[in-house]
């Protein structure tokens, strides 16, 4: 199975959707161990890309991801805009075919995460975004080598975001704003890795409504 960007107009305000539901809980998160602004700075990224309306659906992959990735660099601001923006337009370059499959995804998602990784000098296990992007990561690569079905990879992939989520619970933070924080950052969970998995858990659905029709 092969996508094209038609589907992203819709995705995108799925994912808006998501965040808004999702609103007061991810503020209290960032109230907690941030400064308070991450929804607002997703929501500022994610409603430039509504704002390019059904643009991105005419678009190749690497065009379109390119796109995402400068527009969410210059709209959201924070720490995770210029890592949003690093992720997408890193993905964009390491897009060799024009053609998106799972298994090519998985590369090209990898690369991506490779690129936050470096702009982020952050790893797993540091209380970020990075503990729910490196784990799905390596569970779409992991479940392309194993050959699982589409079906079960998305199961697989949704999982792993929501455990990486909630990793960062009992972390200590050591980069980002929650490191100031020092011991007082345990207990709750990183406002980034909650927002990446909440956006992940959106494709997922997206991409298992598009493999099983109802
Ligand atoms: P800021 O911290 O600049 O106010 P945001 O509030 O928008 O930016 O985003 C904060 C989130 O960014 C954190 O919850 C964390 O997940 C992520 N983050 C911060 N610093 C890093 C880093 N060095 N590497 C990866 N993710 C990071
Ligand atoms: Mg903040």
């Amino acid at each position: 199975m092969s996508l094209t960007p038609v589907f992203l107009p819709a995705l995108i305000q799925s994912i808006a959707d998501e965040l808004e539901k999702n609103a007061q809980y991810i503020a209290a998160l960032d109230q907690a161990i941030g400064d308070g602004d991450h929804l607002v700075n997703l929501q500022r990224g994610i409603n430039a890309l509504l704002a390019m309306g059904g643009e991105l659906a005419e678009l190749d992959w690497p065009i379109a991801l390119k796109k995402i990735g400068m527009t969410l660099m210059t709209a959201m601001g924070g720490a995770s805009g210029s890592l949003y923006g690093t992720l997408f337009i890193a993905m964009s370059k390491a897009f060799v075919s024009q053609e998106l499959t799972i298994a090519n995804f998985a590369i090209i998602f990898n690369e991506g995460v490779q690129a936050v990784k470096q702009r982020g000098k952050a790893e797993v296990g540091e209380k970020t975004m990075l503990d729910v992007l490196i784990p799905v990561g390596n569970a779409l690569k992991n479940g392309v080598s194993n050959n699982l079905l589409l079906a079960d990879l998305l199961s697989e992939v949704e999982h792993t975001a929501i455990s990486g989520m909630e990793s960062t619970r009992d972390m200590l933070a050591t980069k980002g704003r929650a490191s100031f924080l020092e011991e007082r950052s345990r207990g709750h969970i990183d406002p980034g890795a909650k927002t990446c998995q909440l956006i992940i858990c959106v494709i997922v659905g997206s991409l298992r409504e598009q493999i099983l029709p109802a």
